[in-house]
């Protein structure tokens, strides 16, 4: 059938001037649906706009009874329209009744209609509505018609997202843009925060949706991709970026599609329709997000994620907007909303302002979650759609504790959670006057309890939270959050700067843990089956001296006149220890040699996260001059469970009696020995699981700074000797392994633990 279309460009002046008019915005529906129905010689045309409580309702109808207007309403789901608007995609039927989805609707009078012609109404991704033809004749709607719905469609969008639609919504639902959204995603870094939405990369909206001239438009679309491929082309030129791995993998597949035909027709087509450039650019994104939505593999997914970032620079470009907002437009209770981030992108924000981070990527070990637990900031990954979903200056809350995030929240919730706040604030306020106390239980055990810590902004933690020194100083952050490899001096500075900050509080550091899960961005990655059990750590060091002795020389340097305490993590066989305490040897004769300085006490130690070391403690300790126990590492590979799969985290629980009587046997040894222990995994920061370290004999702890309270809290109203004769028996042969948790819950009741 030929189009009845009289000619997109004149249907997109009609609407401009439709938009121009002074009317009400029922009024201005009204007239687009007249508009459309005659543009494309159909008998009907209805908008249905998509309300909070998840109902689409007629906004708008010709052709169909005016008195189902605000009357009929279908669900997500339901009848076609309803499809449409759950799958966000065309549906485009010459039989409609024929289709298995289909549901009329009696108060509208539509049954007398056979072909259907239905497009979403989306933003940014989001279905606001449907907007419908229908005709009598069995008829298929033509590819430009289809277009020219639309079009349309992004005009109504706008007007929803300008608000214009809430006057007529009914007051009791409103509409789906200012729906209150409550989503789970992943805990990654503890605490509440309360602020607003700033998105990490803004959507730049686009308002101007009409040319004047379409000529001028496709020339202003080829100058700015033309900048466009230029920035690509530069940056993958430039030596910045590793031959491989994942940025250069981002870039090249930004460049497949800044050349891709195909992509820049379907805009350039827009273009011709009467669409400005960057309406034209939103539109053909708009298509590209919905089609993410319905996708499930997840490298397709990541692909059109990275078709889509594309068209935002594009935009951007067109737009002539610059990347991001700059720290000082940020408000004092920003939450920062993103698709994902670098650690250095956050630590530009800022601590002060920063009330909590969502993604709707981001793992549990990932280098932007390290640093935002570092920084205290509470965090939240994995959540789906929330770039989308969220405007900027949008009320949201963030529970770092159990994953959730609510967007746009009832008030009653915002109490409750402002109160959560609150308490957390009287408790941290306790926690602080703690500080200054001794760590000492009440039967004056005395403790040490030091703090874990892995780039320069954690050191002022030491004074806010009272910790005796740090523990365990993962040195991997320095190296993760860079851009390139930091060479010897910027080593030597970040040590110098950590020492200095830490005065006379000692420092453990721990040699490169990269390797596993711990990747750096600029150094090629390496396909290894199981990598946490594969060339990482120590061995990678051993394995290339180079990388490890420059870090050796850098922290002799930095520690030349005070003390340095140095420890190798994932070492399996004692063989291993001493290679790299050769080398230092070999590092301190180099310097001696040339005529620097070097520190006045060198202490060498190995962190046991390895089961193989169980069974060599003795000899162990003969070479040592601590230990510190790995627990992440250790229970990971003592119950072969893997710590960032969540399926199984939490299969095994650590206070069982196999993995205490493991424990058990290392502070024996150590004891006997007389070499200082200490345990620095995330075991040592939970109270419970800290009060069984005490009662198996551990007398110093390394933890994340915002533990340091709880523990201090614990120990401190917690009798040593009376726990250890409740606990060690219950280590012998013929006690019931399940249920050593519940004797110290009991214990900790009976005795009244602070927990
Ligand atoms: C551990 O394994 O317990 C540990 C402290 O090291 P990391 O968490 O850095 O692997
Ligand atoms: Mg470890």
């Amino acid at each position: 059938m030929r189009s009845n279309l009289a000619g997109p460009r004149l249907l997109l002046r009609r609407l401009r001037e439709v938009m121009a008019e002074p009317i009400t915005a029922q009024e201005r529906l009204d007239k687009i649906v007249v508009l459309i129905a005659a543009n494309v010689v159909a008998e009907v045309c209805s908008v249905y706009i998509l309300r909070a409580d998840g109902v689409l309702e007629l906004y708008a109808t010709e052709g169909l009874k005016r008195e189902a207007v605000h009357n009929a309403s279908l669900r997500v789901g339901q009848g076609l329209v309803g499809l449409i608007a759950a799958e966000a995609r065309p549906l485009n039927l010459p039989n409609a009744s024929a289709h298995p989805g289909f549901a009329y609707l009696p108060e509208t009078g539509e049954e007398a209609y056979n072909s259907f012609l239905g497009v979403p109404i989306l933003r940014a991704g989001r279905t606001l509505g449907v907007l419908v033809v229908q005709n009598q004749s069995h008829r298929t709607y033509l590819e430009d018609e289809v277009e020219a719905l639309q079009t349309t469609a992004m005009v109504i969008a706008e007007m929803v997202a300008a608000g214009e639609l809430e006057a007529i919504a009914q007051k009791a639902t409103g509409l789906d843009l200012s729906r209150p959204i409550s989503a789970k995603g992943a805990g990654l870094s503890e605490g509440v925060g309360l602020g607003h939405v700033v998105l990490h990369e803004p959507r730049v909206v686009v308002t101007n949706l009409i040319a004047e001239d379409s000529d001028r438009e496709k020339a202003r679309l080829e100058a700015a991709i033309n900048r466009l491929r230029l920035s690509i082309d530069d940056l993958l030129a430039s030596g910045e970026i590793a031959a491989t791995g994942e940025h250069r993998e981002v870039l090249e597949a930004y460049r497949m599609f800044a050349y891709d035909r195909g992509w820049i027709r379907k805009i350039e087509e827009a273009i011709k329709n009467g669409l400005t450039a960057e309406a034209a650019v939103e539109k053909v994104q708009s298509d590209t997000r919905a089609r993410m939505l319905r996708q499930t593999d997840p490298y397709l997914r990541e692909r059109l994620h990275d078709l889509d970032d594309l068209a935002h620079r594009l935009i951007r470009e067109l737009m002539g907007r610059e990347h991001g907002p700059g720290v000082s437009e940020l408000p004092q209770d920003a939450i920062i909303v993103g698709r994902n981030m670098g650690a250095a992108e956050l630590l530009d924000y800022g601590r002060d302002r920063i009330r909590a981070l969502v993604l709707e990527e981001g793992g549990p070990t990932g280098h932007v979650t390290i640093v935002a637990r570092a920084l205290g900031i509470p965090t939240v990954g994995q959540v789906d759609e929330i770039v989308s979903l969220a405007d900027g200056g949008d009320a949201i809350i963030v529970d770092g504790d159990t994953g959730e995030v609510h967007l746009r929240p009832a008030a009653d919730l915002e109490n409750a959670y402002a109160e959560k706040v609150r308490f957390r604030a009287r408790r941290q306020a306790q926690y602080r006057r703690l500080r200054t106390k001794p760590s000492v239980t009440k039967d004056g055990v005395e403790f040490t309890l030091q703090m874990n810590a892995g780039l320069l902004v954690d050191l002022p933690h030491l004074e806010e939270s009272g910790a005796a020194g740090v523990g365990l100083f993962r040195t991997e952050l320095q190296f993760m959050v860079a851009s390139s490899f930091p060479r010897m001096r910027e080593q030597l500075s970040q040590y110098t700067q950590i020492l200095d900050a830490a005065g006379e509080r000692p420092v453990t550091f721990r040699s490169l843990d990269i390797g596993g899960d711990k990747v750096l961005p600029y150094l090629r990655a390496i396909q290894e089956e199981n990598p946490a059990m594969g060339w990482r750590a120590l061995r990678l060091g051993l394995d290339r001296p180079g990388l490890l002795r420059t870090q050796i020389r850098a922290l002799l340097h930095a520690a030349a006149g005070r003390d340095l305490k140095l420890m190798f993590p994932m070492v399996a066989e004692v063989r291993e220890f001493l290679q790299a305490k050769a080398l230092v040897d070999k590092e301190i004769k180099h310097l001696r040699r040339h005529g620097h300085a070097i520190p006045e006490n060198i202490r060498l130690g190995l962190m046991i996260e390895v089961p193989s070391l169980l069974f060599q403690l003795e000899e162990l300790m003969e070479h040592v001059d601590f230990v510190s126990v790995g627990s992440n590492d250790l229970f990971q590979f003592f119950c072969a469970v893997d710590r960032g799969n969540t399926r199984v985290a939490d299969r095994f629980d650590p206070l069982s009696v196999g993995f205490l009587r493991a424990l058990k046997s290392i502070v024996d040894a150590a004891n006997k020995m007389h070499v200082p222990v200490t345990l620095c995994g995330e075991l040592a920061g939970r109270p419970l699981e800290a009060m069984a370290l005490v009662g198996l004999g551990f007398r110093d702890l390394s933890m994340a700074p915002a533990a340091l309270g709880p523990v201090k809290a614990m120990l401190r109203t917690l009798d040593a000797g009376r726990l250890s004769a409740r606990l060690l028996p219950r280590l012998e042969l013929g006690h019931d392994d399940r249920n050593i948790r519940d004797v110290l819950k009991r214990f900790a009741e009976e005795t009244d633990v602070a927990l």
